[in-house]
């Protein structure tokens, strides 16, 4: 065997023990009991050493020094490894050890902080989590910018410069269009009881109807809606709401997005470092598209409109153009999950200016919930009513998962581009979205994106995709269009 051929085939069973890593979390936040979550801890912290101990062999050193990799998949699949070693080398096993165990107390801790709305309950915990990470971050900067950094874990190659650049481009554009919306009449809500076992029934339509591969697959039900596991064994969870139907549906359909991504990658590459999506801002491109630019476009909101009537009757919304606004009806809120797409890139931009303070020392646990609500009253003109609604509502702080916020933001203005791409690839695809008909969009997006897993880098599969390189301006040019509609601006 060639020293390529013995590295391939150790890091796969390195990626198989990572698959098995990440189908505890899934059971953890599906089946597991309440009292299993201490040694549930203790499982994860053991796992984590055994995978940081095989991404740290000297072994994977030595055959990284002399493999040769062939041709441009070998060539990827060594630049994955490659990173995957420079950045677990630079981190000592205590401290990675040190951060799974708090990361995974930390999630309970601020489970019930948040149920209490009582932020100082969670503090002395948070400024573990915040200190672990910080000093991770330090590690892999090597005197660079932590962020940055931390960052790169999501999102390899951003710089939070380009990001701080994206977002002034789109903060007055967003806020001047939220403006003249939230000045006009607010369209109808739903009011009605909606049947939960007919909304799962109906969001199990929906995942299949965006081509979700349920023999690959299965959907549970989840506090917070999720995707998980890569290759043939891609999971989602969702939830229901009595009386938001919507929620249950868009979750489905966001989650379905991230799966099929995972689905659609090239078979060849399973088990390899190119069976993974690549990136979180490219992964939440295609779960946003699925969700947003397909699933609450005008035409696919018309086959919905009809499924919904025969699915529960009438529920008091009484056309096609009255379901289109509701279903893209803009609203005050605090909740970031729940924001509509013209207001949601707002709450990220306040998480990402907040974390970017906190990892950089300027800003300290002690002061977060007053900045926190400070911000969001300059930012959305009310105040906020308790921390569950604040500072609290997001599991991504309280895990470590700083750096990750901004990717949600890169992952909608990749959509705006790859749906303009889309648009231009197939004129008349209203006439296939108002039939619930998905594959011509969802296999433009397989073909184009979605097959080459991790094969180039982020931005380089989007360029590839749309053949030049993305701007905001497509997702800025479409919520104008989108929203001036229906709200006859
Ligand atoms: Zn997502």
């Amino acid at each position: 065997m060639t020293a390529f051929d013995e590295l391939v085939a150790f890091d796969r069973d390195t990626q198989a023990l990572a698959q098995i890593a990440g189908r505890l979390g899934w059971d953890q936040e599906t089946m597991m009991p309440r009292g299993a979550a201490d040694q549930r801890g203790d499982e994860f912290a053991a796992i984590e050493a055994v995978l940081h101990a095989r991404r740290t062999d000297p072994r994977v050193g030595e055959w990284l020094a002399k493999a040769e990799p062939g041709d441009e998949v070998g060539a990827a699949i060594l630049r994955h490894i490659r990173r995957s070693y420079d950045r677990t080398n630079k981190v000592p096993a205590k401290l990675a050890a040190e951060l799974a165990r708090i990361t995974s107390k930390s999630q309970g801790v601020w489970a019930e902080a948040r149920a209490n709305n009582d932020f100082a309950a969670f503090a002395p915990t948070f400024k573990e989590v915040l200190r672990l990470r910080r000093e991770e971050g330090a590690a892999l900067a090597e005197g660079g910018d932590i962020y940055d950094a931390l960052l790169n874990d999501y999102e390899p190659g951003a710089k939070s410069a380009d990001l701080v650049a994206m977002f002034d481009a789109m903060r007055p554009r967003l806020v001047a269009l939220r403006q003249a919306v939230l000045d006009r009449p607010e369209p109808k809500a739903l009011d009605r009881h909606f049947d939960e076992a007919v909304q799962l029934k109906l969001s199990t339509t929906l995942a299949t109807t965006f081509g979700y591969d349920l023999s690959r697959g299965r959907i549970d039900k989840a506090v917070h809606p999720f995707s998980s596991g890569s290759g043939n064994d891609v999971r989602i969870t969702t939830r229901t709401a009595a009386y938001d139907p919507f929620n249950c549906f868009y979750s489905t359909i966001h989650e379905v997005g991230h799966a099929c991504y995972e689905q659609n990658i090239d078979q060849a590459y399973l088990l390899t470092p190119l069976g993974n999506g690549v990136s979180m801002g490219v992964h939440e491109s295609q779960s946003r598209i699925y969700e947003n630019q397909l699933g609450r476009s005008r035409a696919f909101a018309g086959w919905l409109y009809g499924q919904m009537r025969d699915a529960f009757g009438d529920f008091g919304i009484s056309s096609e153009d009255e379901f289109y606004a509701t279903v893209n009806r803009v609203s005050r809120g605090y909740i970031r999950t729940e924001a509509d797409e013209l207001q949601y890139n707002l709450h990220v931009l306040l998480r990402f200016d907040l974390e970017r303070a906190l990892i950089r020392g300027e800003l300290e646990i002690d002061d977060l919930e007053a900045a926190w609500n400070d911000r969001f009253a300059a930012d959305f003109g009310y105040a906020v009513d308790k921390p569950s609604n604040g500072v609290l509502q997001d599991v991504h702080w309280p895990v470590g998962l700083f750096g990750y916020f901004p990717t949600y933001s890169l992952g909608n203005v990749y959509a705006g581009n790859l749906h303009a791409a889309l648009r231009e690839a197939i004129p008349d695809l209203d006439a296939d979205l108002a039939q619930g008909r998905t594959a011509r969009a969802t296999g433009w997006l397989r073909d184009n994106l979605q097959q080459h897993g991790g094969l180039y880098e982020p931005r380089e599969t989007i360029v590839r995709a749309i053949g030049k390189e993305p701007t905001e301006a497509p997702l800025l040019d479409y919520l104008d269009a989108k929203f001036s509609d229906i709200y006859g601006l």
